[in-house]
């Protein structure tokens, strides 16, 4: 444990609700810049804001450094050869460029607004203000790694970010996940893996009043594909298939010689995902209209964060901490959604996930989050770093 004195409730409380404007700004300036999947740049300033914040505090800064999507940073404080925490989240957003100009962070009431606010530029700014609090007290209970993506939006699926995230966590003890916080408290230790792919038809055209019979259906040979895929739906297994997008054909008076189908899957385990994933490459090879050809590839696929029980016991554990600290009742839960935790866990590593401020409406132009959540939040790290 080292020299280390444990920082009581109190000052740990009361310095927090201290350090809030300063947390508000950081808040603000990770909002107002654009690192959206278009925006590499963007994502790399992020990723140079976070590593001089982190640098004077003693953090050895480094970065995966991708062609096509923005940089991984880790950044590791103490004696790593000891078993040490990770703190992790993502710096990159879904939000095209311009879009931090167009509708920047701004507070009405206690509802904060702009791009990314609450995924996930809340919880990174409770990352960094945490471990600031703690370093500043001497902390050394675990050494602390650092795990930020630049591209988890996309599912690393330009990068070899899954990867490097598996080996990054090799040697942990547990995993802490600043993603988006849920409203009811609900703190997420198993996400449904998505995968996402892409079908098309190319059949053979021809004008359905003159010559209809030379022609080769593309739409009625993914109509019947569309029916094979989805009946691959295993609800026990925690897999499900669904058709989300069609189309096919240009007019009505001709027989469609082309035809496409994005499908979303979703998965508790690998294991799911690999019997879709067979299922498929068996359904393009099937033919139903004699004389079609059927194309079909892996758009994004992001890993399932499987429910360990050594999640279960660490929720356990973090649920007392948060009682004594009079913060409010946690719940375990299990989403649809994925998120970089899924390589935690699949590491063997006890993750809690959803650690971040609390909102609603990721991904759109409604997103917003609790500005109180995010001392309460804060709060909430600081006591299951001190304590776990
Ligand atoms: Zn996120």
């Amino acid at each position: 444990m080292g020299i280390y004195k444990m920082m009581d409730k109190e000052t740990v409380v009361n310095a927090i609700n201290e350090m809030e404007p300063a947390m508000l700004q950081t808040w603000q300036k990770l909002v107002d810049r654009d690192c959206g999947p278009d925006d590499k740049a963007g994502v790399d300033a992020v990723g140079r804001d976070v590593q001089h914040f982190l640098e004077p505090l003693g953090f050895h800064v480094r970065f995966h450094t991708y062609e096509k999507a923005g940089n991984m940073l880790v950044a590791e404080y103490g004696d790593m050869t000891r078993p040490f925490i990770i703190l992790t989240g993502h710096m990159d957003t879904v939000f095209a460029k311009g879009t931090a100009a167009e509708r920047s962070f701004q507070i009405t009431g206690d509802k904060v607004t702009g791009p990314g606010v609450l995924d996930m530029k809340g919880g990174l700014t409770i990352l960094l203000h945490v471990v600031k609090l703690l370093i500043s007290q001497g902390y050394d209970r675990y050494p602390i790694k650092i795990i930020l993506a630049g591209d988890e939006e996309t599912g690393h699926r330009n990068s070899n970010g899954g990867k490097d995230y598996m080996e990054e966590a090799k040697g942990a003890l547990m995993g802490f996940n600043l993603e988006t916080g849920f409203p009811d408290n609900g703190i997420v230790i198993e996400r449904k893996g998505v995968a996402q792919y892409q079908f098309d038809v190319d059949g053979i055209g021809a004008h359905a009043g003159n010559n209809p019979k030379d022609g080769r259906s593309a739409v009625i040979e993914l109509c019947h594909k569309a029916l094979d895929m989805e009946s691959l739906t295993d609800y026990e297994e925690g897999t499900t298939v669904n058709v989300g997008v069609f189309s096919g054909g240009t007019v009505a008076n001709a027989i469609p010689e082309y035809a496409s189908c994005r499908v979303d899957v979703r998965y508790s385990r690998e294991e799911g995902i690999e019997r879709v994933e067979k299922a498929f490459r068996e359904i393009a090879a099937k033919t139903y209209v004699q004389g079609t050809k059927t194309h079909v590839q892996c758009l994004v696929k992001v890993s399932s964060m499987e429910r360990l029980p050594a999640s279960e016991t660490l929720f356990h554990r973090a649920e007392k901490i948060a009682k004594e600290w009079n913060l409010p009742d946690m719940k375990a839960i299990a989403v649809g959604g994925g998120s970089d935790s899924a390589y935690l866990t699949r590491a063997g590593i006890p993750t809690l996930c959803a650690l971040g401020v609390k909102g609603e409406f990721n991904h759109t132009v409604r997103e917003w989050a609790d500005k109180k959540s995010l001392t309460e939040r804060a709060k909430l790290l600081a006591a299951l770093l001190l304590q776990l």
